[in-house]
This record gives C-alpha cells, sequence and structure tokens, in this order.
C-alpha cells in the first residue's frame, strides 16, 4: 500500500509539472486535466480544454493563442482544486502574471512561473511566498546575471535615446512584443517621450488599455506606418531587426533591452546593435537566491533556466534539485531563451552555464 503521506508534493509527468493535491498541472502546454497558466508567454500558453489563471492573462491568451475554458482567478482570491486550497499572487513579468501557491493536507507547495522582484508598472509588488516546497524558474542562475537598478537602467536608456535624436538618427528599442515592451512604453511616456510601436507590440499595448492599464503622458504613442516616424522612439521586437523595417532607416541607433546582456557572448550575438542594457522581465541572480532562503522552502525545484542554480542552492544547505527540461518548449523569442548562438533550442540542455561550466 503507497504511503500517500511521502508522495512528493510536486511530480514530473509526461504532460509536465503537476501538483497531485490540487490536480493541476503547471505551465502545460497539453494535459488531461486543468492547467495553470503563470503567463501570456508563448512558452507558458496551453492547448489544454481548461486553464486557470488570472483574468488579465486570460484575455490576453485568447487574443495569442485562442480562447480556452478559463477559470478565472483574482490575486488572493481563494479557490478549491482537488484536496487543496489555491490562492494566485503577483509574479511581477507581465501583466496578469501569477505565482500559484496551493495548501493541501499535506503541506504548501509554490510555483513561482517567470517572475522578478522588482518593480512592474502592471503588477502589484511581489512578496516572496512562504512555503514547504517550492518549484522555482532559474533564467538567469549565474552569479554573472547580476542587474543594476532600475533608475540607472533608465537613466542609461533615456541617455541613450537622448544621444540618438541628437545625432539627427531615430533611437530603435528592441523589446518582446508583451510584457518589456510596454513597460518600456510606459516609463518612456512618462518621461516625455513620443513613441511608435511595432504592430505586435501595438496589439498588445491596446489590450492594455483595454484591460484598464493605460499609459501615462505626457508622451504619445501610436502604431508604425511605413516612413511615418519622425523624431520619435521607435520600439519594435528583436525578430524585425534584419527586416525592411529597420534596416531601411537612413540614420537610427539599436539598443537590445534583455538580461542577456551580461551572456559572455553579447558582444558577438548582439554586435549589429549599438547598446545592450540589461532591462529584464526575470529575476536576477541574487533575486533567485533571496527567493529561495526567503521561502523557506524545505525542498526546492528549479526548472526553466540554470542546472547550476540548484547546485548553487545545495552548497549554501539548502535541499534543491533542478527538474530536467520542462516540455513545454514553444517560444515566441522571450527572454526565457537564451541568445542566439549560445543554443539554438529552448530548456536547460541548452542554457548558457551548461556550457560555459561556471562552477557555482
Ligand atoms: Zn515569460
Amino acid at each position: 500500500m503507497i504511503d500517500s503521506a511521502r508522495l512528493p508534493l510536486v511530480e514530473l509527468t509526461r504532460n509536465g509539472l503537476y501538483l497531485p493535491d490540487a490536480e493541476l498541472y503547471l505551465d502545460a502546454r497539453s494535459a488531461p486535466g486543468t492547467v495553470f497558466v503563470s503567463h501570456a508567454h508563448a512558452d507558458h500558453c496551453s492547448v489544454a480544454s481548461r486553464i486557470l489563471c488570472t483574468p488579465e492573462t486570460a484575455a490576453l491568451h485568447s487574443a495569442r493563442r485562442g480562447a480556452r475554458d478559463a477559470v478565472e482567478l483574482r490575486f488572493g482570491e481563494r479557490l478549491r482544486m482537488g484536496d487543496a486550497t489555491v490562492t494566485l499572487q503577483s509574479a511581477g513579468h507581465a501583466l496578469g502574471s501569477a505565482m500559484i501557491v496551493a495548501d493541501g493536507p499535506r503541506g504548501r507547495v509554490a510555483y513561482t512561473g517567470d517572475y522578478k522582484l522588482r518593480p512592474n508598472p502592471f503588477s502589484p509588488p511581489v512578496e516572496i511566498p512562504r512555503c514547504d516546497t517550492l518549484v522555482m524558474e532559474c533564467t538567469f542562475g549565474e552569479p554573472r546575471y547580476r542587474f543594476p537598478g532600475d533608475v540607472e537602467l533608465l537613466a542609461q536608456l533615456f541617455a541613450f535615446v537622448d544621444e540618438t535624436r541628437a545625432l539627427g538618427a531615430t533611437p530603435v528599442l528592441l523589446a518582446y512584443a508583451l510584457g518589456k515592451g510596454q513597460e518600456m512604453l510606459y516609463h518612456l511616456t512618462a518621461a516625455g517621450y513620443d513613441v511608435v510601436l511595432h504592430g505586435a507590440i501595438a496589439n498588445m499595448c491596446q489590450l492594455h488599455e483595454t484591460l484598464g492599464y493605460t499609459f501615462p503622458g505626457p508622451g504619445r504613442w501610436s502604431r508604425y506606418r511605413k516612413g511615418d516616424i519622425g523624431d520619435r522612439v521607435l520600439i519594435t521586437t528583436p525578430s524585425t531587426r534584419k527586416t525592411a523595417m529597420v534596416q531601411k532607416l537612413e540614420a537610427k541607433r539599436i539598443v537590445y533591452l534583455t538580461g542577456w546582456a551580461y551572456h559572455p557572448g553579447a558582444f558577438n550575438i548582439y554586435k549589429d546593435c549599438d547598446l545592450v542594457l540589461p532591462i529584464s522581465d526575470h529575476a536576477d541572480f541574487d533575486e533567485l537566491v533571496r527567493t529561495a532562503v526567503e521561502s523557506g522552502a524545505s525542498r526546492i525545484y528549479t526548472v526553466h533556466g540554470m542546472p547550476g542554480f540548484s547546485a548553487h542552492l545545495r552548497s549554501m544547505g539548502i535541499d534543491a534539485e533542478h527538474l530536467a527540461e520542462h516540455p513545454n518548449t514553444a517560444t515566441d523569442g522571450g527572454e526565457d531563451e537564451p541568445p542566439d548562438g549560445a543554443g539554438a533550442g529552448s530548456g536547460e540542455g541548452t542554457a548558457p552555464g551548461a556550457q560555459l561550466g561556471l562552477g557555482l
């Protein structure tokens, strides 16, 4: 007879991570039951027939990947699932992004999804979940990925924009369509810059506004129309930097916004850019360590990132294990992915840390 009290609070099934007490899959691309979708980036969207997420993620998921039967749960609301009670809390990664906490008869388990502790204008402040077992992402789980503060990074970004405009050129910012694109627009318009957006980013911004999340003035934004940028700032997606839209701009300077700026190969990987700034929507190394420690968890599983991070936690006396590749490997080129040239695939097997042998 199986002693269920000894079964783990988290299982890795062929459909991905599973919480047996809550009968819930975590960010699974497909699964026979209900899937918790932490946020609406493509590598977390699901084709399962039933999903659990915040109302904002449900709307974004519907716009990006088609409507699903969605159980919508607001931050702090409680829902009975199986033998557990689940709540969602802010993850600070993008609009609607959430961590999940499941309280069951055998203890409390939390899953972070992608997150950051630094402020996001479209997310409530993030609190580190206290729990017995923690499942956490570790995208930037190496010590080289310690990012400067937002004030310093935005000052550098604004200086780049000002210098570029003083040269009579167009500042081109490369940022992902959901999350960083809106964060950058928010800060630029608040600082008085007028901005033109690539259509994919503009679509997401319109949806933000429909959901009640607006962008401050005095700067204004509009959708890109050919030949109509003027002296405004252009925000476009990284995948467009080789297209005519960017290439045919007569005078331009390009800044790539990514935490992979600190990748040892960044100089070559981003050599077509004038600047790479480590503006990220993920936790940096220190935030990851802080999360592990302050969660109070007696057992930690790391996913979505660098296997060496779990070894670092073990060196700190924390019971940690890296779970093998997450099955949900679709990507929209988000920051979860190592940069070009650092491994073409997704998942932990190709993360830069695996190749560099940093010996955490
Ligand atoms: Zn993400």
